[in-house]
């Protein structure tokens, strides 16, 4: 219909659709923690932009959005190398491979998915070049992948090896851990999946009060990570459509 939109205009289309979807999730966030008595304050969103392109990164920046998600090397590290100017954290979240933790050291500042001893190594060994790189001190934020239904193939490590990597993670002088990851099974309820893990969180933060973070929820099940004090949601499609 009509004349096509010229750039301006496409750009000016997409910010008011990516506006439109931020605002929604805000209101459903909002709710859901009006139903358990929490403050919306407490969760970060974590817009997931794997498959946008980095127009789509500045949009968001200028709407206010600080936090984005990405889960594959190349791709995010070419994305975030051309946005530097922006304040951004940049969270990892997707499988790593171990001979990928120096290149995703480069480009992340919190990594969601470490779910191994060797992982613990990989990443404590290039944070400290990590450091020299960016001159500043601060630690790479690590957070504990969790496999809720010990599916090897879709990463996270069993419940009980959690406090054993946490170990290791606090051993190191370069890395940060902030807390556990999950992503729920496919055919289980997630609202039982987030319970769980909400304990497995809670054992941890006995150990290390300062590795509280739950990272946890998607589009389609958000809300009951919310329910199961999720700290920081991680939504894509819901914000910037449905990836091809
Ligand atoms: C892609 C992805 C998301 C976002 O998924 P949506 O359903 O688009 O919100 C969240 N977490 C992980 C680990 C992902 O890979």
């Amino acid at each position: 219909m009509g004349k096509p939109l010229t750039g301006d205009q496409a750009q000016t289309h997409r910010r008011e659709q990516i506006r439109q979807g931020m605002h929604e999730i805000q209101q459903r966030i909002d709710a859901a923690c009006a139903l358990v008595g929490r403050d919306s304050s407490e969760v970060t969103t974590i817009v997931v932009t794997k498959t946008y392109p980095a127009s789509d990164v500045s949009l968001l920046h200028e709407l206010g959005v600080r936090d984005v998600g990405e889960n594959r090397d190349q791709e995010a590290s070419t994305k975030q190398a051309g946005l530097t100017d922006l304040a951004l954290t940049w969270h990892c979240i997707g499988q790593v491979q171990t001979n990928k933790a120096k290149s995703i050291a480069a480009w992340a500042d919190v990594v969601h998915s470490v779910d191994r001893p060797d992982l613990v190594k990989a990443f404590s060994r290039v944070a400290s070049m990590r450091q020299a790189w960016l001159n500043h001190s601060q630690k790479l934020k690590v957070l504990i992948q969790v496999s809720l239904d010990a599916d090897p193939d879709r990463g996270g490590c069993r419940r009980d090896q959690v406090l054993g990597l946490a170990d290791a993670i606090a051993a190191t002088q370069t890395l940060d851990l902030k807390g556990v990851m999950a992503v729920a099974p496919l055919g289980m309820d997630p609202k039982r999946a987030f319970a769980d893990l909400q304990q497995i969180s809670f054992d941890l933060a006995g150990q290390y009060p300062n590795a509280a973070w739950i990272s946890a929820g998607m589009t389609g099940d958000f809300e009951a990570a919310i329910t199961a004090g999720a700290t920081h949601v991680r939504i894509g499609s819901a914000i910037l459509g449905n990836r091809a």
